[in-house]
């Protein structure tokens, strides 16, 4: 038998034609999590706050240090976008009030079998179901990991013909990408309108206006925002969409809702969306030096030394987390503040 959803997109489409990948990316992404937990050895994927606890810990200790010298403003918001089992939350959480910061917790989730896990280990947060209903009455310290690249990517293709939409069509009761009939030119800027047949250019338009969203927000009331995703900080051609199921990358198209769909965040285009709105953009660098300037390698010897059975283990997820060939230069973290808040530990840059 045939997934649920895929056999609704075989009829739609076979009704009306190739649906966008945008469309078949959102609802495959709201179906797969809306129904499952899918962290941990025995689902299909882990992040970085699975892998150690260091990981929520350092952030934490970020959103403290950076609260602190902009003044300990007071009433104060912890606001996560997508957080999973809450594990990131908990450890965060946890480092920050060992220096005075409590802030009121707010999640932003869709998927209720999450939220449900969620609200087992925080039950004092308040859950939204976008960025619209958070509070207005103090600062936001936004945390985001692996959300965007959640968040469901437009693709354009160069065909013969000039700029299409990438869509998803049928073939043989398969279903394939194809390109759209509508010229898309518009959709692409100039400078990158002159690329070979075949060239692919992939742009998030939901990402672009969380991070329209938050960057506005810090503007107004203040705060700080961490996105942390895998992705790059230059503008790339190629389609980056990727499908995991059970550890293991499967075929885009195949099992649409049974397998978590992602692309690369293009941090190059963020970026410039977030300095529109006023805000201070600190940067984006890769993780493993992020983790390294906050001090990951001491916490690891800590831990390893309060634990001597467990230091093994300890080193081997610090060596995940930062190494050059595992996530440390893969996943990048960028950086944002409102425009009168102090540099953030582990950006190089300032201004
Ligand atoms: N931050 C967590 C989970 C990453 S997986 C971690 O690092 O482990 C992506 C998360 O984003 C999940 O919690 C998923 O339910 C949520 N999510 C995906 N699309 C969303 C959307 N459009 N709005 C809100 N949450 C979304």
């Amino acid at each position: 038998m045939k997934a649920p959803l895929l056999e609704t997109f075989t009829r739609l489409i076979t009704n009306t034609g190739p649906i966008s990948v945008s469309h078949y990316m959102a609802e495959s992404n709201a179906h797969y999590y809306g129904g499952r937990d899918p962290f941990g050895a025995a689902g299909d994927f882990i992040t970085a706050p699975e892998i150690s606890q260091m990981f929520g810990e350092l952030i934490g200790l970020w959103l403290a240090d950076i609260w602190i010298r902009a003044g300990r403003t007071e009433p104060v918001h912890y606001v996560e976008l997508g957080p999973g089992r809450g594990t990131l939350a908990r450890d965060a959480l946890g480092a920050a009030r060992r220096y005075g910061l409590d802030p009121r917790v707010h999640f932003v989730e869709t998927s209720t079998s999450l939220k449900a896990l969620q609200l087992e280990m925080h039950p004092q947060a308040f859950w939204h179901a976008d960025l619209s209903t958070l509070p207005s009455d103090g600062p936001l310290l936004i945390v985001a990991n692996e959300f965007l690249d959640a968040l469901p990517v437009r693709q354009l293709v160069r065909t013969a013909a000039g700029w299409r939409e990438r869509m998803v069509g049928l073939d043989e009761g398969r279903l394939v990408p194809v390109a759209g009939t509508a010229p898309m030119e518009v959709a692409v800027p100039t400078s990158r309108r002159d690329a070979p047949e075949g060239t692919i250019l992939e742009i998030s338009p939901a990402s672009a206006a969380v991070v329209y969203e938050v960057a506005g927000r810090l503007a107004t009331q203040g705060g700080a925002a961490l996105f942390i995703d895998y992705g790059h900080a230059e503008p790339r051609f190629g389609s980056s969409l990727q499908a995991v199921r059970a550890h293991r990358k499967v075929d885009v198209f195949s099992a649409p809702g049974e397998a978590d769909l992602t692309a690369h965040v293009d941090f190059s285009a963020l970026a410039p969306i977030a300095l529109s709105r006023g805000v201070r953009w600190l940067g984006t660098e890769e993780q493993g030096h992020w983790l390294r300037s906050l001090g990951i390698d001491a916490r690891a010897d800590a831990l390893a030394a309060a634990a001597p059975l467990h230091a093994e283990a300890v080193r081997t997820a610090r060596d995940r987390l930062t190494g050059e060939g595992q996530m440390g230069a893969l996943f990048k973290v960028m950086g944002i503040t409102a425009p009168d808040w102090p540099d953030g530990a582990g950006f190089e840059r300032t201004d």
